[in-house]
């Protein structure tokens, strides 16, 4: 099974597919999507993106190297490669996305059964502003823009297979421990 994670920035998509792979090392394997956008923090290439410039995101998409990608904020441009799926299963294990709203309603289209795809919704807009401000690593600008952007692909939530609310973690870590139990 494929999993694809979807969520407005901030509601805790990257806090759920570090708790599988931590608890599953040898089950799960996150796809390494490109990017235009800057490392943040302490992010490392090839580890939480393959961070590329506008010219070499153009030239894979003349190569027809991705399943989907999206100008997810202005200018920013985000990529799965299908490379990705190969290389994770070559590896034996399963495939974690973490994408946007749009993406992952893509992936789940061309993946169809052999997918699941997890909304994670944030328990208000308020809370997700305090979790990216509190994230301190995003910048104020940026932060208006996610916030913009996160009651639009709230609507989305309905669409998908499965909701987990990440409001206490250690809830959440149990509703999604019962996804991937198939309870
Ligand atoms: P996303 O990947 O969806 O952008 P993150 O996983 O980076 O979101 O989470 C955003 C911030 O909120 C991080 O600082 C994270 O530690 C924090 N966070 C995640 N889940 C919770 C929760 N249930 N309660 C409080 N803070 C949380
Ligand atoms: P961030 O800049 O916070 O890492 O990610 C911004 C948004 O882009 C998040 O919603 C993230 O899930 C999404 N994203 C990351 N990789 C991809 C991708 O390959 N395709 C799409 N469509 N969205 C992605």
């Amino acid at each position: 099974m494929i999993y694809i994670f979807c969520a407005p920035s901030g509601s805790g998509k990257s806090t759920m597919v570090k708790h599988l792979l931590t608890m599953h090392p040898d089950l799960f394997e996150l796809s390494v999507s490109c990017t235009t956008r800057a490392p943040r923090g302490e992010e490392v290439h090839g580890r939480e993106y393959y961070f590329i410039s506008v010219e070499e995101f153009q030239k894979r998409i003349d190569n027809d190297d991705f399943i989907e990608f999206e100008q997810v904020y202005d200018g920013l441009y985000y990529g799965t490669l299908k490379e990705e799926i190969d290389r994770i299963e070559a590896d034996g294990r399963q495939v974690l996305f973490d994408v946007d709203v749009k993406g992952g309603l893509n992936l789940k289209r061309i993946l169809g059964d052999k997918a699941t795809s997890i909304f994670i919704c944030p328990p208000s807009i308020d809370e997700l502003r305090r979790r990216l401000e509190g994230r301190g690593d995003t910048s104020p600008e940026m932060i208006e823009k996610r916030l913009a952007k996160a009651e639009f692909e709230m609507s989305f939530q309905p669409q998908f297979d499965k909701v987990v609310v990440n409001d206490d973690l250690t809830h959440a870590f149990e509703q999604l421990d019962a996804i991937i139990e198939g309870k």
